[in-house]
């Protein structure tokens, strides 16, 4: 039972740089989010050391009374957090839980039609080498040329052009909310299953910041990680019909054991996320994209060609256009790491640079809302990404470190959280 430093110390001075590296920069990569302490226990805790394959009082395995109580609570956590009929909490993570949704909604070869990736979609909605595009017959719809928004009148055209058994909701890069009625209503039309992925806005979800899709579509599935801010992993949630099914999807169909120490994890991140500290946080999350959107506007970045797609943002996220700009995703990625802000560069709708340079910067809030930004930091941190991107690489780095070192110093993340030992 000896600590980490001494079993594993290369292990362990990893771990304490990753922690410094997080307490250091400002984190916008906007799927990213700082878990509570309470979740780092929960995942750091005995459980991981418990098969359960099953689900709870049908396992598999004996010894399972304890792992049945944390299933079951996170069970009914998050349905009466959603307000939904069924829950399955076992999908290690985002990705797997899609892959069950298609194997409880539909057969291999049947036809989905998904946001395009290029556009803002997901992987796992039907790109061409992940699972869904290889085993399913993959359609895609884009955003509407002229205002770069999901557009019900474009998804119905492509709907009656392709006949898909299952139309799919949600995205991974965007900055507005979609219309889920139209979208539930295009469905039936077509006779197809509606399925919304709400992995990037679970989180406002649930805090009553954003439309729910529940009410509308058969399946809903979500990453527990992003705006939610629990440990990674995923889940899903349904009407009641489809709960058997996707059951015998998530497992045996894709899963073995669940990880019950997620679970676990996931079980306080769902109570957590129904108090008012949530919601209160959930707003300065959508406050702070919307002072980022109006200071990046504001600033100078337009002479540059910069601008913002749908000039605005709706939810925890900005999407940067540079196509009209010299400065290219990979580059701005890179300014802003210089001067300590993470973010990740994104393709944007009809871009013409390949996507491993990509004209977008996808720049979120949540995690800074995590750590207890409103108003006032992120008018300095738009500031900050407003010159950074005015001036390209002729901006002062180390001046605008400077004021990023001030926020984080204001706002240090995990006080009293030990390195480890
Ligand atoms: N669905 C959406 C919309 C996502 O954005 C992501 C992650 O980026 C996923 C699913 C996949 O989640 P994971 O990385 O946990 O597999």
């Amino acid at each position: 039972n000896a600590p980490i430093s001494q079993t594993d110390p290369q292990i362990a001075a990893l771990l304490n740089a990753e922690l410094e590296r997080q307490q250091e920069g400002l984190e916008m990569i906007a799927s990213e989010n700082f878990v509570p302490r309470a979740v780092l226990q929960a995942q750091g805790s005995v459980l991981t050391n418990k098969y359960a394959e099953g689900y709870p009082e049908r396992r598999y395995y004996g010894g399972c009374e304890v792992v049945d109580q944390v299933e079951k609570l996170a069970q009914d956590r998050v349905k009466a957090l959603y307000h939904a009929p069924y829950a399955n909490v076992q999908p290690h993570s985002g990705a797997q839980a899609n892959a069950a949704v298609y194997q409880a909604l539909i057969k291999p070869g049947d036809t989905v039609l998904g946001l395009a990736l290029d556009h803002g979609g997901h992987l796992t909605h039907g790109m061409r080498i992940n699972f869904s595009g290889r085993f399913y017959h993959a359609e895609s719809y884009g955003v509407n040329p002229e205002t770069y928004r999901i557009d019900p009148d474009i998804i119905r055209q492509r709907a009656l052009e392709t006949h898909p058994q299952l139309i799919i909701g949600g995205w991974s890069a965007y900055p507005r909310v979609e219309d889920f009625k139209a979208m539930k209503e295009i469905a039936d039309e077509v006779g197809a299953k509606f399925w919304v992925d709400m992995a990037h806005f679970a989180g406002l979800v649930a805090a009553g910041l954003h439309p729910s899709p529940v009410p509308y579509a058969d399946v809903v599935s979500s990453t527990a990680h992003k705006t939610l801010g629990g440990p990674r992993s995923g889940f899903i949630l349904a009407q009641e019909e489809y709960g058997k099914k996707i059951n015998s999807a998530v497992f045996p169909g894709q899963q073995g054991g669940p990880l019950m120490h997620i679970i676990a994890g996931k079980a306080v991140a769902f109570a957590l996320a129904g108090t008012d500290a949530f919601k209160d946080r959930m707003q300065r999350t959508l406050d702070g994209a919307k002072i980022l959107a109006e200071r990046l506007n504001a600033h100078d970045v337009t002479a540059n060609g910069i601008t913002l797609l749908t000039g605005g943002t709706d939810v925890h996220l900005v999407m940067v256009d540079l196509r009209h700009s010299e400065l290219d995703g990979k580059q701005g990625e890179n300014l802003l790491a210089q001067c300590g802000i993470t973010i990740n560069r994104n393709t944007v709708p009809f871009d013409p640079r390949p996507a491993s340079v990509a004209s977008g910067l996808r720049i979120g809030t949540a995690a800074l809302a995590t750590r207890g930004f409103a108003e006032e930091q992120y008018r300095e941190v738009a500031d900050i990404i407003g010159i950074a991107l005015a001036q390209g690489t002729a901006a002062d780095t180390d001046a605008l470190r400077a004021r990023v070192t001030k926020l984080t110093e204001d706002f240090p993340l995990y006080p009293g959280l030990d390195q480890v030992d």
